[in-house]
């Protein structure tokens, strides 16, 4: 496990692996197809909540689970960092099947953006691998959302909510997240589409990861 921030130097390894809330975070990659004017990264901050989260190179399955250390007592193992997991998918799925094994709950942060990225439809490979999805929302239209997160790829919006669509019937647990406090998001639209689709929904607050 990854020790926090005040206990390393610049010269120690990258965190692969943090604490927050009781859940195990995995960071496994600082990519993404979003460029969210939110996100730490975009503004010059890579440190989160005390963790230094930018990786020189993505680590491969080999060094992510050599740092998971002893899963007892954990939560959820949750895949969240400074990046986009799904970015990752085949290491994603490796990591999370051995990581379920060992009787772990596994979730995924994530922008519901895989489909899109690979074209193709991914969600049935989350079956059995995936316990629960937290799926940035973010915004209660397209117009909102691009304006806020800055989509390298078209129509990602409308993607994102197939997405959710398509996931249901393969994990168990999914909630749809937006932040409170952005400028023209509208959390009470957010929670309708989360209730119109069937799943859970969470308000954020700025700058607070889980
Ligand atoms: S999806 Fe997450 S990591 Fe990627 S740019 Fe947006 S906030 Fe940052």
């Amino acid at each position: 496990m990854s020790p926090p921030l005040d206990s390393i130097k610049d010269s120690d390894a990258p965190i692969i692996t943090y604490t927050l809330h009781n859940n195990l975070y995995l960071n496994i990659t600082n990519r993404c197809s979003l460029r969210c004017r939110f996100c730490p990264k975009f503004n010059h901050q890579w440190d989160v909540q005390g963790y230094r989260l930018r990786l020189p190179q993505d680590p491969d399955v080999s060094e992510i689970l050599s740092d998971l250390g002893d899963l007892k007592g954990y939560r959820e193992v949750v895949f969240c960092g400074l990046g986009e997991p799904s970015q990752r998918l085949d290491t994603l799925l490796s990591v999370a099947s051995q990581v379920r094994a060992q009787g772990n709950k596994v979730r995924v942060n994530t922008d519901g953006l895989a489909n899109l990225l690979y074209n193709q439809d991914i969600t049935p490979q989350l079956e059995g691998r995936v316990d629960a999805l937290s799926v940035s929302l973010n915004a209660q239209d397209a117009t909102t959302y691009e304006y806020h997160c800055r989509p390298s790829l078209p129509r990602s919006y409308d993607a994102m909510l197939d997405f959710v669509g398509r996931a249901r019937r393969y994990v168990p647990k999914i909630t749809l997240t937006a932040i409170d406090g952005l400028d023209g998001v509208d959390i009470a639209a957010c929670e309708r589409i989360a209730e119109d689709l069937g799943v859970g929904f969470r308000r954020r607050l700025l700058g607070r990861v889980g």
